[in-house]
């Protein structure tokens, strides 16, 4: 079984997909991951990765496609793995699709976790840490109080580049170009949407019976 994950910045995608290796026994795949690891093993493929990162360039398709094709050869992680954060464009999407069909695996769901914008930006904006105790608290969804907090208020921080543009910049960025990759996973009947709203233990109980429902 492998599974691709999507879901906005803040959608909570990465705990999701921590609690879906844990249950299924998967790896999960993330590019950023990869990148650092090979980086880390002086790999000659590593060194044209940090070179290009110390240059502030973007990584290319082709080095993130080499990458995964690292991966999906690899016996190990037949069939188990779960991407997060990637694929990221459509030609990424479309090189996944022939490298999968290559080494006779198969893409079992694409999940995406929807939240809305509204949504999004209250859990970011509303986000704040106690300085004093590290205790996490929300403007709107879990305001500190006596009955939750000991500390003084003053301790209670934000986060700066947590303001509400930047996430709405983030938000649409995400969307526009997730859109057409959902688009093409749609059209092989892989699409599962997910209600990314509600608590995290509801949100994995509906990915658990999307997973239970596949044919095996
Ligand atoms: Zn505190």
């Amino acid at each position: 079984m492998n599974i691709i994950l999507f879901g906005p910045p803040g959608a909570g995608k990465g705990t999701q997909a921590d609690k879906i290796v844990k249950d299924f026994n998967l790896y999960k795949v993330s590019t950023g991951d990869l990148l650092r690891e090979e980086i880390k093993n002086n790999t000659d493929l590593g060194n044209k990765i940090k070179s290009t990162v110390d240059k502030g360039l973007l990584v290319s398709d082709n080095i993130i496609n080499d990458l995964i094709l690292n991966i999906l050869s690899d016996k190990k992680f037949y069939n188990r793995l779960i991407f997060d954060g990637y694929p990221r464009n459509l030609e990424q999407a479309k090189n996944l699709h022939s490298y999968i069909k290559k080494y006779k695996q198969k893409i079992s769901c694409v999940l995406n976790l929807n939240v809305d914008k509204e949504s999004i930006i209250k859990r970011i904006v509303g986000r704040q840490t106690c300085a004093n105790c590290g205790l996490i608290f929300n403007e709107y969804f879990k305001p500190a109080s006596r009955k939750n907090h000991s500390c003084d208020p003053k301790f209670l921080n934000k986060r700066s580049d947590d303001n509400e543009e930047t996430i709405m910049n983030r938000f649409e960025t995400y969307l526009n170009k997730t859109l057409p990759i959902l688009d093409f996973y749609k059209g092989q009947d892989l699409l599962h949407h997910i209600n990314g709203m509600g608590q995290i233990d509801q949100i994995f109980k509906e990915i658990c019976g999307i997973i239970a429902s596949l044919e095996t």
